[in-house]
């Protein structure tokens, strides 16, 4: 039977349009996609790039005050959201343009429109038509979710805080995980007064305890007013033009506005995978195998709507083991043994590998860690340490874990990363000479464990 194109993608974010690409320029498949709002997806649009650019203009409070340490002249001023947004508009441009461009140059066919899916071999297009398609990937990311509560609609969620006409004079954010964290950090640095409850006993949880301990800790020193052990029960809009937060200790206190980071769920709502014969998770998520297969041989599916590790790198990851496998005849499965990641946080923690708890589940571990103040910071009169964490097994000496939590801690933890992936031991990492003087330095430098469990 003759399809009307090898493959329809649909969603236009980091997953879609890498295995779009692939497909088309390097396995000479016939190409259509559908993006239903802006090309690039959560990570370019509403996500990891906007987002870091706000870290970076965050961060400049702080390097400002240390400036003037380092004998700097330097005059107070405060920050301008209204001068920032537009340029931020006009790189999140130009990113777009980019992304059409790679899928343009690749010859994959878009429809700047919503898709959904008719049955294993058919695509229709809101505005009309049908597309049928050898295979179908769905690549159609999350959103944002809020709390089942009253007035959660007065609550902003992440995708909102980009699009802001002003900046709030003070913010309670709601959660604890990583969106929660980042942006109680990105705003406290440009001058909002941040509050977060998080209704567990630690943020970041999945995290390595001491890390994210060393995390919270800094982040209240820093001058955020973190309550754990404490949720919101409803919002209303005050009299004065903010929302007033009742929570669950019986309190209730009024901020100019509510952000709500209490996690993302899979778009999969009306895109007819269930009638085509594809299986739904408890969350929405769709259902797949280690090849990103779905319970119907012609869809397959990759990135956040799969629900399995919501991140750009890993998304890109499965786009790219899809093409390879599907029309490259490389099969690569999507599944990643171990994963570096970021918290964007002030500073940044970076991980790899698995936490100490996690480890101490599985046997004997020496564990090795530092913590000390980093020399620029230490200089500019700054009391924050940084952290540097290895967790090694004590019976194969491989280091299975590390954890640091640091101003660049993203980029280290990628170095790291290789040397994991590799199955680096603690020897290894002890042979390395250091790098004088850095931060980084720390992980090749500690020779005694500061625990053996
Ligand atoms: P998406 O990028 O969400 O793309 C899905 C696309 O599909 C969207 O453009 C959507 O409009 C489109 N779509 C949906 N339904 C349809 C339909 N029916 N028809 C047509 N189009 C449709 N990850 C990191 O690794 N590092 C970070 O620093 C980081 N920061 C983040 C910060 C924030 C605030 C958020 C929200 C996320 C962040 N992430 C980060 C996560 C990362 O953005 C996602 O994991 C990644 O974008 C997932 O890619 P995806 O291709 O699965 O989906
Ligand atoms: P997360 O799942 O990381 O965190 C959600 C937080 O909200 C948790 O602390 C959770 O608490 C809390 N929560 C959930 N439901 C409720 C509720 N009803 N009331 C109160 N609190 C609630 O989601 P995020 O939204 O922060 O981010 C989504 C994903 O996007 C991340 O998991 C990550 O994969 C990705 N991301 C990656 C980034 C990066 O790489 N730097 C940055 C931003 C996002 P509890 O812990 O108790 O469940």
């Amino acid at each position: 039977m003759g399809f009307d194109v090898d493959l329809f993608v649909i969603g236009g974010g980091s997953g879609g349009v890498r295995a779009a690409r692939v497909a088309a320029a390097e396995g000479g498949a016939r190409v259509a996609l559908a993006e239903q709002s802006r090309m690039g997806g959560t990570c370019v649009i509403r996500g990891c790039v906007p987002k870091k650019l706000m870290v970076f203009a965050s961060a400049f409070g702080g390097a400002l005050a240390d400036a003037r340490a380092y004998g700097w002249e330097v005059a107070a001023g405060g920050f301008d959201w209204g001068a920032f947004r537009p340029r931020l508009e006009a790189e999140l441009d130009r990113l777009e343009g980019v992304y059409r461009g790679i899928l343009g140059r690749a010859g994959v066919r878009v429809h700047d429109d919503r898709a959904t899916i008719e049955d294993a071999h058919t695509v229709r297009l809101a505005a009309g038509g049908r597309v049928s398609a050898r295979h179908i990937l769905v690549a159609t990311g999350g959103h944002p979710v809020r709390p089942a509560i009253p007035g959660a609609e007065l609550g902003l969620v992440s995708d909102d805080i980009f699009r802001l006409e002003a900046l709030p004079d003070s913010i309670l954010i709601v959660g604890g995980g990583y969106i929660a964290a980042e942006f109680a950090c990105i705003l406290h640095g440009l001058g909002v007064k941040v509050t977060q409850y998080y209704r567990g006993a630690q943020i970041l949880r999945g995290f390595d305890d001491e890390a994210r301990g060393h995390v919270a800790e800094i982040m209240r020193a820093s001058g955020i007013d973190l309550r754990v052990g404490t949720d919101v029960t409803g919002l209303e809009r005050d009299p004065s033009g903010g929302v007033r937060a009742h929570g669950t200790l019986g309190d209730s206190e009024v901020f100019g506005a509510v952000l709500f980071a209490t996690g993302r769920a899979p778009n999969t709502a009306g895109l007819g995978l269930e009638a085509a014969g594809a299986r739904l998770g408890r969350r929405g998520e769709v259902a797949v195998d280690e090849w990103s297969q779905t319970a119907v041989p012609s869809i397959y599916a990759v990135g956040d709507v799969t629900d399995r590790m919501a991140l750009t790198p890993v998304a890109i990851r499965e786009g790219q083991a899809f093409a390879e496998t599907v029309f490259k005849a490389r099969p690569l499965k999507a599944t990643q043994a171990q994963v570096a990641t970021a918290v964007f946080t002030q500073p940044e923690l970076g991980t790899i590998g698995l936490t100490e708890e996690e480890a101490r589940a599985l046997g004997p571990v020496e564990i090795y860690c530092a913590a000390f103040r980093p020399m620029h910071r230490a200089f500019a009169g700054r009391p924050e340490k940084a952290l540097m964490k290895l967790v090694v097994c004590a019976a194969t000496r491989r280091v299975l874990g590390c954890h640091i939590v640091a101003d660049q801690a993203g980029e280290m933890i990628q170095l790291a990363a290789v040397a994991m992936g590799m199955g680096a031991t603690k020897e290894d990492f002890d042979r390395a000479v250091a790098v004088h003087p850095t931060m980084a330095e720390e992980l090749v430098t500690m020779r005694s464990p500061v625990r053996v469990a």
